[in-house]
């Protein structure tokens, strides 16, 4: 699996470098920001919605490099979804970096995210992963408050 790991910690590297729809979106539908005072991880998502679908979704903000990546990858991985269907890549993310290493990984319904299941050796990144999931969700459900994983 040698090079699966390899390939893996090729994108998370590639997202943090050159991290897709990485900007604002003036005038969105929905924001929340995200916080993550363990490792000083902050990021704000913004959403277009069309009736039920997430439109468009970007983000900006400042972390460590698998908070930056994993931002980038949900922004790709929920574009043109629907609540319901973001929701549910949410929780088999989250089960995924969770799970315990050397669980299956669901990669057909994950696809790219998958690149993150190394994540669950390292219990202290958990939060840095899922940041911006949370910060997403609270997005969708127009919180205002900020999200703080604590
Ligand atoms: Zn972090």
């Amino acid at each position: 699996m040698a090079d699966l790991r390899e390939l893996y910690q090729e994108t998370i590297l590639d997202h943090n470098k050159r991290p897709r729809n990485f900007h604002e979106i003036p005038n969105a539908d929905a924001t929340a920001v995200g916080h993550n005072p363990l490792c000083g991880d902050r990021v704000t998502v913004y959403l277009r919605l069309a009736d039920d679908r997430i439109a468009d979704v970007a983000f900006v903000g400042q972390g460590c490099a698998i908070s930056k990546a994993s931002s980038s990858l949900m922004t790709d991985a929920v574009k043109g979804k629907s609540r319901a269907q973001a929701h549910e890549l949410f929780e088999k993310f989250h089960r995924m970096v969770t799970g315990r290493p050397g669980d299956p990984v669901d990669t057909q319904s994950l696809g790219k995210l998958a690149v993150l299941s190394g994540v669950s050796e390292f219990p202290v990144r958990v939060k840095c992963a899922s940041l911006p999931w949370h910060t997403l969700e609270a997005a969708l459900e127009s919180k205002k408050e900020i999200v703080s994983l604590e």
